[in-house]
C-alpha cells in the first residue's frame, strides 16, 4: 500500500511551522482540505516555496501522515498573476479563499466545491467586476443547499414583483409577504441572473446600487449560513 499520492490543489492559507517550514492549507479536487507540511520553503534555496502562496492552483505529490500529510512535489498550473498584481483583486480572492476554508471539511471529498473555486478565481483574473465575489458567495450557498428562491415569491409563490429579501423565508418576497430588506428592481434582476443560469453576463455588471445590495445580501446570507454550520458542528462534538 502506497502512502503517496497526486492531486490538483489550491493554497487557501499558509502558516509558519517552527524555524524553515510552513504547514499549507489546500482544498484538493480528490482528497477535500488537505493541510500539509511544506519542509524548508523559508530558506532562500526552497525549490517550491513561491509556489505555494494562497491562490496558487498546483499539481502536487503528498505523502500520507498520521496527522499532517507532507508536500514531496509541486508544480504550478497557474499563478493567477492578475490577481497578485492587484491589491483590490488580493482581497477579493482573500474572501473566496476564506470562505471556501470554512465550508470544505477536512478530507471530506468535494470536487465541487474545488471547481467553483477555480472558477471564481479565473473569472477575478479575467475581469475584477462587482459582482465577482457576491455571485461566488451565491453559487457557494447553492451548493451548501441553500439556494434562494428568486423566481418567485418565496412565501405565496406570486411571480412579482418581488421588493424583499429575507434569508429565513428563503428567498425574494412580493409586497404582500415582504418582510426582511427591501430590494430593489435592479438587484432582483442581478440575482436572478446569477442563480438561474447567466451568470456570465452578472459578472460583466459595472459598480451600482444593485450590485453593493447584492453584494451586501450576499455576505449577510453567507455569514448567517456560516455561523449556524459552526454552531451544528459545535453541538455535535458535543454530543
Ligand atoms: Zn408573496
Amino acid at each position: 500500500m502506497t502512502q503517496l499520492y497526486r492531486d490538483h490543489g489550491i493554497v487557501l492559507r499558509t502558516y509558519k511551522l517552527g524555524e524553515a517550514d510552513r504547514i499549507v492549507v489546500l482544498v484538493t479536487r480528490g482528497h477535500g482540505k488537505v493541510r500539509a507540511v511544506a519542509k524548508g520553503v523559508r530558506k532562500t534555496k526552497s525549490r517550491f516555496g513561491s509556489r505555494l502562496e494562497p491562490t496558487s492552483h498546483i499539481a502536487l505529490q503528498l505523502f500520507e501522515g498520521r496527522e499532517l500529510d507532507i508536500v514531496t512535489q509541486v508544480e504550478s498550473i497557474d499563478h493567477f498573476r492578475p490577481i497578485r498584481d492587484d491589491l483590490d483583486r488580493i482581497a477579493r480572492a482573500s474572501a473566496m479563499l476564506e470562505a471556501v476554508d470554512q465550508i470544505a471539511q477536512e478530507r471530506e471529498v468535494n470536487p465541487r466545491l474545488y471547481q467553483m473555486l477555480l472558477g471564481g478565481l479565473r473569472a477575478l483574473a479575467a475581469h475584477n467586476g462587482p459582482v465577482v465575489v457576491p455571485a461566488f458567495f451565491w453559487k457557494l450557498l447553492a451548493l451548501e443547499g441553500y439556494r434562494p428562491i428568486t423566481e418567485q415569491c418565496a412565501e405565496c409563490g406570486v411571480i412579482g414583483p418581488l421588493v424583499a429579501f429575507e434569508l429565513e423565508a428563503g428567498g425574494l418576497l412580493c409586497a404582500d409577504c415582504r418582510r426582511g430588506t427591501a430590494i430593489s428592481p435592479e438587484a432582483v434582476d442581478l440575482l436572478q441572473r446569477i442563480l438561474g443560469g447567466q451568470l456570465g453576463s452578472a459578472l460583466n455588471e459595472p459598480a451600482s446600487p444593485a450590485s453593493h445590495e447584492i453584494d451586501h445580501l450576499a455576505t449577510r446570507a453567507l455569514e448567517h449560513h456560516l455561523e449556524r454550520r459552526l454552531r451544528s458542528v459545535t453541538l455535535l462534538d458535543r454530543a
